[in-house]
């Protein structure tokens, strides 16, 4: 027994791996799966846009103002190439297109491991001033927790119990971390309480 819904968006196993549960209560986990993935993606969004704006920023100050109009020494094959398609898809070739057609994951690729002496360590640990203490690896990680939600939601798979994931809650603090003054943004926004602290 299912219904047209359940039929045209739902995988089995997609919500609940229990076979024995009846549909009327796979079909509301899957709303709720929905509820949680609509709390989450605004504070998703607005993170994705302040890391890149941050980051952005303090590259050109530390490296040049038309880092991202040329082709960077700093920058690995990897991120190039990146770099390379997004001033290709940039129709004004300004360097804010070219950084807003650059994809969530160049971003986090620069938050990694491979970069933490040749961009972190002059220049990257300054998009995040409330951060205190924290160090390359664990920002890298929270971000990367992040992506991963991001792209879960996006491709309409199931997050809300795996705990690998950031929470609403988290992605709060997250955002705060990057920019105090977002309180009141995400007061706004507000509504993770009711869908999550019950
Ligand atoms: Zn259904």
């Amino acid at each position: 027994m299912s219904c047209g819904i359940c039929d045209s968006l739902l995988l089995p196993n997609a919500v609940t791996s229990d076979t024995s549960l009846p549909h009327e209560r796979w079909h509301d986990l899957y709303l709720e799966e929905i509820l949680d993935a609509r709390a989450k993606w605004p504070l998703i969004n607005l993170i994705e846009v302040a890391l890149r704006n941050r980051m952005s920023q303090q590259l050109e100050n530390r490296f040049g103002g038309d880092f991202f109009l040329r082709e960077p020494r700093q920058l690995m094959s990897a991120e190039i190439s990146r770099l390379r398609d997004a001033q290709k898809n940039s129709s004004l070739r300004t360097k804010y297109e070219v950084i807003r057609k650059l994809p969530m994951g160049f971003w986090l690729q620069l938050l990694s491991k491979k970069y933490e002496s040749i961009l972190w360590a002059p220049a990257l640990w300054r998009s995040f001033p409330t951060w205190d203490g924290k160090n390359r690896k664990s920002v890298h990680e929270e971000v990367t927790a992040v992506w991963k939600l991001r792209n879960q939601i996006a491709h309409h798979e199931s997050t809300r119990h795996n705990i690998s994931l950031p929470s609403a809650l988290e992605l709060q603090q997250l955002l705060l971390g990057l920019e105090p003054d977002f309180e009141s943004m995400i007061d706004s926004l507000h509504p993770v309480e009711s869908l999550h602290e019950q």
